[in-house]
């Protein structure tokens, strides 16, 4: 049985005060909730803040990225090491924004996704189609290639330490979410890749979110498909009374 498993990618916004507001605010609503895993990705600055304002709950932190190094010269980027001397269990990995908008490839993102496991964090490794490619009937393709290339060289132990979040480009901050149908087939295509790649064993326990304006108002039908193990969220999450409502409707 996969526990379902709900992030909150709060991405390039909040500032001190808000993100340790949200924090709190996310604590205290979520204080009783213990039948899903919760995370939040607040901008680098402040992970501190929020590491203190979660401290006493049961929600984890995690990074929006990291690089692939140890340390060093490398101007402007952030270790593993660091990530988790300030509390991060999780980083995402190839979000689309840094995909399409910073332009990483998969090969970087593979890097990021293996170094990650090593230094001992979860990484979300985040894949999806742009409209013109699911216009083209090219979903499928493209996200297999993502996966595959994104999880090159991970080995089955290695793999139980990845979630997977299933983003279609074109769903992601736009209001135009994916219908649960959508979800489901390439969440089941997915799943169906892993066993191929890994085993039956291992692709039945990773868990696979699905994210694109994702909100309360449709929770219960995403979650309720059998793939679906839950959900990576961007524009819902910068609010205590929305992302809360996603989690209680879950749990
Ligand atoms: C995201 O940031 O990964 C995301 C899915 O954003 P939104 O929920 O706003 O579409």
């Amino acid at each position: 049985m996969r526990k379902p498993f709900i992030a909150g990618n709060w991405k390039m916004n909040t500032n001190c005060q808000s993100a340790t507001d949200l924090a709190s605010g996310l604590a205290a609503e979520l204080s009783e909730v213990t039948t899903v895993d919760v995370a939040v990705c607040p901008p680098f600055v402040y992970l501190q803040s929020v590491a203190k304002a979660l401290s006493s709950s049961n929600i984890s932190m995690g990074a929006q990225d990291m690089y692939f190094e140890g340390n060093g010269a490398f101007t402007g980027e952030i270790s593993t090491e660091m990530l988790k001397d300030v509390c991060c269990t999780y980083v995402l990995a190839g979000h689309s924004e840094r995909r399409h908008v910073i332009g990483e490839t998969d090969e970087l993102i593979n890097k990021k996704v293996k170094t990650a496991i090593s230094g001992g964090l979860l990484p979300i490794l985040c894949v999806g189609e742009l409209l013109e490619q699911r216009e083209a009937n090219k979903t499928d393709e493209v996200v297999t290639e993502q996966l595959k290339k994104g999880l090159a060289g991970i080995d089955a132990e290695k793999v139980l330490a990845v979630t997977i979040a299933y983003e279609p480009v074109w769903a992601i901050g736009t209001g135009k979410t994916a219908t649960s149908d959508q979800a489901q087939e390439v969440h089941a295509m997915i799943r169906k890749l892993l066993a191929e790649m890994y085993d039956e064993k291992i692709a039945s326990q990773l868990r696979i979110q699905y994210g694109g304006s994702a909100k309360p108002e449709n929770t219960a039908e995403l979650m309720a498909r059998a793939d679906v193990d839950g959900l990576l969220v961007g524009g819902a999450g910068l609010k205590v009374d929305s992302f809360s409502a996603m989690i209680k409707t879950i749990a």
